[in-house]
C-alpha cells in the first residue's frame, strides 16, 4: 500500500510554506511539493511586505524573516510618455510608522520552506502537481507530472493565483481576464550611496499618467531594496496589450536616462500574473468557495489579496497558518468533509484580512462602479494634470475628465446614501483614530 500523510501542500511560496509549517506544528505528516528548484524561483521577485503581516497574531515570527528595506512613504509622479513629469507628490506616514518592508521571494521563500522542514515537513522540490486523486467525491490526494500518485486527508492547494489544483478540485474556476494582470519585472544593482541620494532609501515610486494608458490598469513601479531595485510595470491581460510596451516607453525616457541609467546595473527579469480585484465580488470572481471535500485553497489561489492595492503576501501567509490549523483540527476530529472544513472560513473571517479583502467602500466603489473605470477616471484626471502643467489642456482633455465622472456620478447618490456611516468609520480608520 502506497504512504499516505495526513497533508499535502501543493507550492512552497507564502502560502504553502507557512500552511505547512503550521500542520507540522500541529504534529501532522505533511508533505510539501513545489515545481520550481528554490522555493520563491518562480514567482514575482520581490515586493513590498505590508505592516499588517507585522502585527497578525500567528505570524510574529516573519519579524526574523530576510527582509530588505523599511518603507515609510510612496512618491507618486505624474508623467507622460516623453518622460516629462511636472507633478510629484510624496506621501509619508505622519507619525513615522511604516509602509512595510522590501522582501526578495526567493530569500524569503527559501526561509519559510526551510522553517516548515525544521517543523517537520517533507519536502520535495523539482515536482509539478497535475492532478487530483479523488475517491467518494472527496480529494484524497495528488498526482504528480511523473505519474506518482500520493495520497493524503487533506489537500492545500497554494500553487498562486492560476491555481490549478483549487481548478481541478473543483472549487474554483479559472480568473477571467479582465482580472488577470501580466506584469514584467526588471531586477538592477545599485550602490547604496545611490539609493540614498535618489531618495529611495525609505520611499518607493509610482509612475503614473499618459506613459500608460487607463486600460492597461496598471503603472510604473521603482521598488527599492538594500542595494539593489526593482523596475516593473503590468498590463490587464484583457487589454491585449504587452506590458513590455511600456517598460521599453519608460527605459528610453528620460526618467530614467537622466537619473538610472548610468549608475546601475541589469541583473534579472522576470514576467508573472497579478489576479486583480479578485478579493472583491468573490462570486462573479468565481472564487466563492475556499473549501471543499478534502481540500483547502490558501493564498493568491483563493484570492487573500487586499482589495485595493491587490498586495498578497500578507493574505497569503495568514490564510496558509489558519488553512494548515484548519487540516489540523478537522483531522484530529476525524471529519475532512467540506463541513468539517468549513471552520476555516470561520477562522479568516475574524482576521484584518477578511476585512481588508472585504471592506465595505472598497466593496462597494470598486465591485459597484468597476475597477477598470476607477483606474481609467483616476488615469484621466493624471492624463489633465499633466497637459495643464505643459499647455493649455484642450477641451477634449476636460471632456475626457468629467466623462471619466459619469459613471461615478450615477452611482455615488445611492451610494453616499447607504453606506455614508461606513465611509466615515473607513476615514477614521484610516486616519487611525478607530480601530
Ligand atoms: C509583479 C508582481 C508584483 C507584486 N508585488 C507585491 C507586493 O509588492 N506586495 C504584495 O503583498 N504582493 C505583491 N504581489 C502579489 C504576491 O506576489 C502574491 O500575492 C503572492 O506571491 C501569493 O503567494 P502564494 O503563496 O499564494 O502564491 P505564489 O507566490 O504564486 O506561489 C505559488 C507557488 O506554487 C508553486 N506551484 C504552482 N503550481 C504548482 C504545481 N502545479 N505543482 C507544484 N508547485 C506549484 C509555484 O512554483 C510557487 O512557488 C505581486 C505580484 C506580482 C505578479
Amino acid at each position: 500500500m502506497s504512504e499516505e500523510y495526513d497533508v499535502i501542500v501543493v507550492g512552497s511560496a507564502f502560502a504553502g510554506a507557512v500552511a505547512a509549517k503550521t500542520a507540522a506544528e500541529k504534529g501532522l505528516k505533511v508533505l510539501l511539493l513545489e515545481r520550481s528548484t528554490e522555493p520563491g524561483e518562480k514567482i514575482v521577485s520581490g515586493g513590498i511586505l505590508t505592516h499588517d503581516a507585522f502585527s497578525e497574531p500567528g505570524l510574529e515570527f516573519i519579524k526574523e524573516a530576510p527582509l530588505e528595506r523599511e518603507l515609510k512613504g510612496v512618491k507618486w509622479i505624474m508623467c507622460n510618455e516623453n518622460g516629462e513629469a511636472p507633478l510629484d507628490l510624496t506621501f509619508r506616514s505622519t507619525d513615522g510608522s511604516r509602509v512595510g518592508y522590501t522582501i526578495y521571494c526567493y530569500d524569503f521563500c527559501k526561509w519559510l520552506t526551510q522553517l516548515a522542514v525544521d517543523a517537520g515537513a517533507e519536502f520535495r522540490n523539482n515536482t509539478t502537481v497535475v492532478d487530483v486523486i479523488k475517491k467518494d467525491g472527496s480529494v484524497r490526494g495528488v498526482v504528480t507530472e511523473k505519474g506518482e500518485k500520493i495520497n493524503s486527508k487533506v489537500v492545500i492547494a497554494a500553487d498562486g493565483g492560476k491555481s490549478l489544483i483549487g481548478i481541478k478540485a473543483g472549487v474554483r474556476r479559472k480568473l477571467p481576464p479582465e482580472n488577470v494582470e501580466n506584469c514584467v519585472v526588471l531586477d538592477f544593482t545599485i550602490p547604496e550611496r545611490e539609493i540614498r541620494r535618489l531618495g529611495l532609501s525609505d520611499t518607493f515610486e509610482v509612475y503614473w499618467g499618459t506613459l500608460t494608458p487607463a486600460d492597461i490598469g496598471s503603472y510604473v513601479w521603482i521598488f527599492p531594496y538594500k542595494e539593489s531595485f526593482h523596475l516593473g510595470v503590468g498590463a490587464l491581460v484583457s487589454s491585449r496589450k504587452s506590458p513590455t510596451i511600456f517598460m521599453e516607453r519608460f527605459l528610453h525616457s528620460n526618467l530614467w536616462k537622466d537619473r538610472f541609467e548610468d549608475i546601475v546595473k541589469f541583473r534579472s527579469w522576470m514576467w508573472n500574473t497579478v489576479p486583480l480585484w479578485s478579493a472583491l465580488d468573490r462570486e462573479e470572481k468565481m472564487l466563492e468557495e475556499t473549501y471543499g471535500n478534502g481540500v483547502l485553497i490558501a493564498g493568491d489561489a483563493g484570492g487573500f489579496l487586499d482589495s485595493f492595492t491587490c498586495a498578497g503576501f500578507y493574505g497569503s501567509m495568514v490564510s496558509g497558518m489558519l488553512a494548515g490549523e484548519t487540516a489540523a483540527e478537522a483531522i484530529s476530529k476525524d471529519d475532512v468533509s467540506e463541513q468539517g472544513l468549513s471552520i476555516y472560513e470561520e477562522k479568516y473571517k475574524k482576521r484584518l484580512i477578511w476585512r481588508l479583502m472585504q471592506r465595505p467602500w472598497r466593496r462597494d466603489v470598486i465591485a459597484g462602479i468597476g475597477g477598470e473605470k476607477i483606474i481609467q477616471l483616476s488615469s484621466n484626471i493624471s492624463n489633465y494634470v499633466i497637459r495643464a502643467g505643459f499647455d493649455q489642456p484642450k477641451p477634449s482633455d476636460l471632456m475626457l475628465l468629467f466623462g471619466g465622472f459619469l459613471p461615478i456620478l450615477r452611482y455615488i447618490g445611492p451610494f453616499l446614501n447607504r453606506k455614508l456611516p461606513m465611509l466615515f468609520n473607513e476615514l477614521m480608520l484610516i486616519m487611525g483614530v478607530a480601530k
